[in-house]
């Protein structure tokens, strides 16, 4: 058995996994919001199914079955079925704890990836490499060789494929150029996806927000852990939560009131999983305190801009919004994103249907389980098409890459962006506007 939680924090208090598991009572009212049990109609790859083979495991059943397996591997981890569920059984966490039991992924793959992701520098070389083969072309070469694989990184090869663009350079070392406010309004800490990948869109949320709500300031901090969360490393994970809580404590102290500021997160997967330190934390009372005081503080970027005043954007067509399963299902954020749109885009914001369904990419799930992913890809991309539109916003990295790579092959009118990139589209706009009538 691999090293597991124990214990999870529930939206009924603190439960073992046993008892959190234990309490649903099979009643089925998840499997409909369900993202794979509707693709599949099996029971097993449903909420209700999934939690019951976590007990039995849990109450020494056979573990061994590749059926089992399969059933927990296939789970997207969007939260939809907890969101359906009146007990909000926390099944994501429960399938976690489940993976973590059976050693889903290879200890030498956990392993590797946690000493590669504990050593920010090392992962910065891995990647320039891995970007400057794809800058020359050798791209194919270095997914044929396995480069990112072989450091564990499949999740990052994934995107390797789906992104066409590979930064020249990454987000915090632009930010680092940049003249950094001693008296910030807000911190900014910076998920994987815009550092590593889409720089631009860390720059735009540093655009908008300087514009809406005055200068902010970099926490320079490692990975937030979530990908060690999810591969089964709780370890890492753990010791990830600390070094950030750490870095934020240490930069907030530099500033009068830091401790008070909030901490704007772009990735909506980053900061479900940052909110919820304090459960990587329970066993230690100093550390549980410091994580529930940071995750406190933690706001994802689409909470912040629903409360500023905010300019109309000239984007030309329709604009619609795909919620990231991390964004809804993990932080409860239905409205603020929605509200943001209709300030921006007014009347040309339009709704698409099942909006909340999950687009099929939740990190590496696109690429070790194919056919599902792309069915709900083909899916989402329909939706999107229904309402004929050219733009759609989304706010996590695993959507952005996805719903790229969807559109590109199925919808090509349409183009995704963050939320950041439309809403410093229209700060830009109103710049220019004031700097052309004054
Ligand atoms: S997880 Fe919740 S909604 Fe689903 S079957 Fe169990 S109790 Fe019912
Ligand atoms: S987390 Fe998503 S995929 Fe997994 S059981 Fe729940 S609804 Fe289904």
């Amino acid at each position: 058995m691999g090293s597991v939680l124990g214990r999870l924090v529930t939206d009924l208090g603190e439960r073992s996994t046993y008892d959190a598991a234990s309490q649903c009572s099979r009643c089925g009212y998840c499997e409909q919001a369900c993202p794979t049990y509707v693709a599949t109609g099996r029971e097993s790859r449903s909420g209700r199914g999934r939690n019951q083979l976590v007990r039995r495991v849990l109450e020494g059943g056979p573990s061994g079955s590749p059926e089992l397996r399969e059933a927990l591997s296939t789970c997207l981890l969007c939260g939809a079925c907890t969101s359906a569920c009146y007990a909000r059984v926390p099944t994501a966490d429960i399938v976690l704890e489940g993976r973590r039991m059976l050693g889903a992924a290879p200890r030498w793959v956990e392993r590797l990836l946690s000493f590669v992701i504990l050593r920010p520098g090392l992962l910065d070389r891995a990647l320039k490499l891995a970007f400057l083969f794809k800058k020359a072309g050798l791209s194919r070469l270095a997914s044929k060789t396995g480069f990112l694989s072989l450091l564990g990184l499949e999740w990052l090869a994934v995107a390797d494929v789906h992104v066409d663009e590979a930064p020249s350079e990454f987000l915090v070392d632009k930010l680092r150029t940049m003249p950094s406010s001693e008296r910030p309004a807000w911190f900014y800490l910076a998920s994987c996806g815009p550092n590593y990948l889409f720089p631009r869109v860390g720059l735009a949320t540093f655009k908008a927000l300087s514009s809406l709500r005055g200068p902010g300031r970099l926490v320079a901090s490692p990975c937030c852990g979530l990908v060690c969360y999810n591969y089964g490393d709780v370890g890492a994970a753990r010791e990830l939560s600390r070094r950030v809580i750490e870095r934020w404590e240490a930069e907030a102290a530099r500033v009068e009131g830091g401790g008070e500021l909030p901490v704007v997160v772009d990735c909506s997967s980053c900061a479900a999983h940052m909110k919820s330190y304090p459960q990587l934390n329970l066993d230690d009372a100093g550390w549980r305190r410091r994580a529930e005081l940071f995750a406190g503080r933690v706001r994802d970027v689409v909470e912040v801009y629903a409360e500023c005043p905010l300019p109309p954007a000239g984007l030309p067509g329709t604009v619609t919004y795909h919620e990231s399963c991390r964004c809804r299902h993990g932080q409860g954020i239905v409205d603020a994103p929605r509200s943001v749109l209709r300030a921006v885009a007014a009347e040309r914001f339009v709704e698409m249907p099942d909006s909340d369904a999950c687009c099929g990419g939740a990190g590496a799930f696109a690429f070790s389980h194919q056919e599902l992913s792309d069915a709900l890809l083909r899916r989402k991309v329909g939706n999107i098409a229904s309402v004929q539109a050219r733009w759609v916003a989304a706010s996590a990295t695993s959507c952005l890459i996805q719903l790229a790579r969807g559109l590109k092959n199925y919808y090509p009118d349409a183009k995704v962006l963050h939320l950041s990139e439309i809403v410093a589209a229209a700060v830009s706009e109103r710049e220019e506007e004031k700097g052309n009538t004054s």
